[in-house]
């Protein structure tokens, strides 16, 4: 097991140790998934993995999820995917509700599967990134491909991908109100929630947030702390929770649309990585320790569990609480 200790846990380093985790087979193939679409309420659609209402539950990884708004003056499209085939699947889903054009396209974060396509996009559309993921593009663009080529496999479109960074950019801790004519729609930083550049998208009418990353899916789906954070993580996942009214429909960053209770579960589970992790650090354990004693199987139920919690979670948690 790498000692983490040693390392510094950048986004590089995590990169490195899940690639090598989960390269083969990739968690899911970007040339056979297909997109459906659903009605959450009037002009409002949330876009996702077709086999999600039967895999979903068991914990199998789906593919990106996206949102489509149409408003009287346009349409925002909420991510826009990782290639050329799934984009155009997007717009496909897009037309078949609508006539109206594309006027923004938002990206919930840097990640190649939600932002990838923006290259495809008439130049018109007007595409809204926070202001770090702006960065990321500028700065890492043909390292993050290579990375995304080494888990989503070759021939899968992301050679094709041209960096496209963001027209309207917004700050950390800021938000947006975008006005579609009847629907506004809220773009907001709620804290690091991932990357340190992410947008969760909120009509604030028909009451339904994306999230993407920071919450993949509901239960037994896990969040992937890639760039470490677990503190940060759980202060804005639980300001999430108070920001959204009880009825609110939350739709994850790779399942269907859900509630409230897909956040609560993933707070639940950072809450207990991180009372368990803090208390093998007081018990002076080794990571190697702690990872042996972490074990936390009730939530084995994602099947992707064997790395993401003992060989990416944890410790990542370690190393932040160890500090
Ligand atoms: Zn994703």
């Amino acid at each position: 097991m790498i000692n983490i200790k040693s390392l510094v846990l950048s986004g590089v380093i995590l990169s490195t140790m899940v690639s090598a985790a989960i390269a083969n087979p990739p968690p899911w193939d970007a040339n056979t998934v297909n997109l459906e679409i659903e009605k959450l309420s009037e002009g409002v659609y949330a876009v996702y993995d077709d086999r999600a209402q039967e895999l979903a539950v068991k914990g199998v990884p789906l593919s990106t999820s996206a949102g489509i708004i149409v408003g009287d003056d346009g349409v925002l499209l909420i991510d826009t995917m990782m290639n050329k085939r799934l984009y155009e699947q997007l717009i496909d889903l897009v037309e078949s509700v609508t006539d109206k054009p594309i006027k923004y396209a938002v990206n919930t974060s840097f990640h190649g599967d939600h932002s990838y396509a923006n290259y495809l996009l008439s130049a018109d559309v007007e595409i809204i990134q926070h202001v770090n993921t702006s960065q990321f593009v500028k700065n890492n663009f043909e390292h993050d491909t290579q990375w995304m080529i080494s888990n989503f496999g070759e021939g899968r479109g992301i050679e094709q991908a041209v960096a496209k960074t963001g027209d309207i950019l917004i700050n950390t801790n800021e938000s947006i109100v975008l006005d579609l004519g009847d629907k506004q729609v809220l773009i907001k930083d709620f804290g690091f929630a991932q990357t340190g550049g992410d947008l969760m998208v909120y009509a604030q009418d028909a009451k339904v947030l994306w999230t993407g990353n920071p919450i993949v899916a509901g239960k037994p789906g896990l969040p992937w702390l890639l760039d470490g954070k677990l503190v940060s993580t759980l202060n804005t996942l639980n300001a999430v929770y108070d920001f959204l009214p009880s009825d609110a429909v939350v739709v994850p960053g790779h399942s269907l649309p859900s509630d409230k209770s897909a956040i609560k579960w993933n707070i639940d589970y950072l809450t207990e990585v991180k009372t368990q992790v803090q208390d093998a650090i007081d018990n002076k354990l080794s990571l190697e320790q702690t990872q042996a004693k972490v074990t936390m199987n009730e939530y084995r139920g994602y099947a992707l569990f064997d790395w993401v919690h003992p060989a990416l979670n944890v410790p990542a948690a370690y190393q932040e609480l160890s500090e």
